[in-house]
């Protein structure tokens, strides 16, 4: 049995679990309580806090963790980021007033900045021989400046309309992050084997995504030329069809070449295009 602690509630919490479900790990979400278990996977789910995740993964109480690499930055525990999740991408930038006029990073210099991310921020300001006064503030940094409290943000940005309607502008983007699986680092040989066939699943789920199935018929005089338009991952498949001079042509194709592809097989005479989801692809 493996421990994975995911964020109870929040921006993460939907993806994180619809993450799981893909990879085929029933949750029981009906009955959700703060420890629950999968009934078809050695998986233990512990339902936190995401400031408290990569706490308890750097003590082992959870053996894995789902949270932003923000989080991890920030705490500064000892953890292993086993894989990067695709999902809660968001940055952490550097705000000020709209009115201020804005030269580099030496704007900062003696200023007072708000932020939930005091040692991200420090090692910024650091790296840029900056000084500055760091404000810890834990919600609504966004209204410090008018509020009086400081002159300057450093804050999560994703579209950037919290800052506009604070009157603010974002001058530096610092800090790039996403959702993120956490290791302790630590695992006994058999959770390492439950993270290894999780990992297994992770990226057969993720070879699939933007790949589409395509089959159709075609005349047997277009099946080189249709072969040159269809690398697929060994060879197309081929079938014979009843009718005489006609086959069944199956591959995978790139999503973003879809259209192109299906444009150059209908000028070489295929019909009855299908084009099919794929759900996972094992290599
Ligand atoms: P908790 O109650 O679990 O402490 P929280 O309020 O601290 O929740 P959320 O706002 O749910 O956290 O954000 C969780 C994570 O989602 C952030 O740490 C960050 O990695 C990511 N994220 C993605 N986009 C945004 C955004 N626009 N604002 C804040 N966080 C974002
Ligand atoms: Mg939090």
């Amino acid at each position: 049995m493996l421990r994975i602690a995911i964020q109870a509630k929040g921006r993460l919490n939907e993806d994180s679990s619809a993450m799981l479900r893909e990879l085929g790990i029933d949750l029981d979400e009906s009955k959700r309580k703060f420890l629950s278990q999968s009934a078809n996977f050695p998986l233990e789910l512990l339902y936190m806090r995401d400031d408290d995740i990569p706490a308890v993964v750097a003590s082992g109480t959870a053996s894995l963790g789902i949270v932003g690499f923000n989080e991890v930055v920030e705490k500064g525990y000892e953890v292993q980021v086993v894989e990067r999740l695709g999902f809660g991408g968001c940055r952490i930038s550097l705000a000020i007033p709209k009115a201020e006029d804005y030269d580099g990073p030496a704007w900062f210099e003696g200023k007072r900045i708000a932020t939930s991310y005091p040692n991200i921020l420090k090692q910024y300001l650091d790296r840029q021989l900056i000084h500055a006064k760091i404000e810890v503030i834990t919600g609504s940094v966004e209204i410090a400046p008018a509020a009086g409290i400081a002159d300057a943000i450093f804050d999560i940005v994703s579209s950037g309309g919290t800052l506009v309607s604070n009157g603010l502008k974002e001058v530096e983007r610092v800090f790039e992050s996403e959702a993120v699986l956490i290791s302790s680092g630590r695992l006994t040989p058999d959770e390492q084997a439950v993270l290894d066939e999780m990992l297994f699943r992770l990226e057969s789920a993720r070879i699939s995504r933007g790949k589409k199935y395509l089959l159709m018929n075609l005349p047997k005089a277009s099946l080189d030329k249709a072969l040159q338009i269809l690398p697929a991952m060994r060879s197309p498949t081929i079938l014979p069809l009843a009718e005489e001079g006609w086959c069944s042509l199956h591959s995978v194709v790139d999503t973003a070449s879809l259209w192109e592809k299906v444009r150059q097989l209908k000028a070489i005479g295929a019909e009855g295009i299908l084009v099919l989801d794929i759900d996972k692809i094992i290599l």
